[in-house]
């Protein structure tokens, strides 16, 4: 009898304007007028989490927990880690280190202030920690973070890191674990099997497969992340291009009962009760992802 892994369940918690999908379609300065659906669709996460009897982190943007203060304090109360999203969901590869620095240090103090502990957690919007931003990691490690949650070692069109480890590692000098979105390697390949899209796309039984793959033959808990808007399929309708609507519109009336059956099946937890709280990770290989490689 093999020892049952905790997987790590998260959410990004932003609403349906701010996906890099639609980046060309929305100006920022129009989101505080678009309907505002974040706060009601995060609270049906939390239901659907009590429901299963299950712990999550949480990656607030920002500019969320300014609209929403009191959504943060529950998501804390509840039980579950408050994690840092950053504040305006720009890009890092667009921000100077400098912006990135400020804006990071403010999302951690923002949340800080509203649950009253230290968040050590990060993720950049659309894992935009790559091969040109590897410097992020070193302002995050100097800020307090513990862990950083935004690499994912594959090729994609906005984000990716190909070479980089599919398992937690250090990159840096100091103590911050980096853990990877998660893939499975079939027939020399990797194919990124962590939510999102992907979770929607997919057959549930392909995708329920490939975690079962993490799990059993990597030994390793999955990384699993969506986002409040994927459970609402009346979310008002972007005019964006055809692959930005498909990404974001595909089996959105499906994604709730999709994800009823993933958090039955599987077990899950906090990403800091997972990675930092036990001694598993704390020895982890020092990885140097060299800026030159793709
Ligand atoms: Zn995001």
């Amino acid at each position: 009898m093999s020892e049952i892994i905790t997987n790590a369940m998260t959410v990004d918690v932003e609403d349906y304007f701010h996906v890099t999908a639609f980046s060309k379609s929305i100006n920022i300065s129009d989101w505080s007028s678009l309907e505002y659906r974040a706060e009601t669709n995060t609270e049906r996460v939390l239901g659907l989490f009590d429901a299963a009897g299950i712990k999550a982190t949480f990656f607030v943007l920002g500019w969320v927990a300014k609209r929403s203060p009191s959504l943060i304090q529950k998501i804390h109360a509840a039980g579950h880690e408050v994690a840092c999203h950053g504040m305006s969901h720009e890009l890092v590869y667009k921000q100077t280190p400098n912006t990135f620095l400020n804006e990071t240090k403010d999302a951690k103090h923002l949340l800080e202030d509203l649950v009253g502990v230290q968040v050590i957690g990060y993720r950049a919007a659309s894992y935009s920690i790559v091969k040109k931003t590897l410097w992020a990691l070193d302002i995050l490690l100097d800020l307090g973070f513990r862990y950083d949650s935004s690499i994912f070692p594959v090729r994609h069109d906005i984000y990716g890191m190909r070479d980089a480890p599919r398992t937690p590692f250090n990159p840096t000098a100091g103590a911050l674990l980096e853990i990877p979105l998660t893939t499975v390697e079939l027939f020399g390949h990797r194919f990124p099997c962590g939510g999102g899209g992907y979770f929607r796309l997919l057959p549930y039984v392909t995708f329920k497969a490939a975690l079962r793959r993490v799990n059993h033959v990597d030994r390793m808990p999955a990384v699993f992340y969506f986002h409040p808007w994927e459970i609402d399929p009346s979310q008002p309708k972007i005019a964006a291009g055809t692959l930005s609507k498909f990404r974001h519109y595909h089996n959105l009336n499906r994604t709730q009962a999709r994800l009823e059956r993933l958090l039955s099946d599987f077990s899950w937890g906090r990403m800091d009760s997972i990675f930092i709280g036990s001694n598993r990770y704390t020895n982890v290989e020092r990885v140097s992802l060299s800026k030159e490689s793709a």
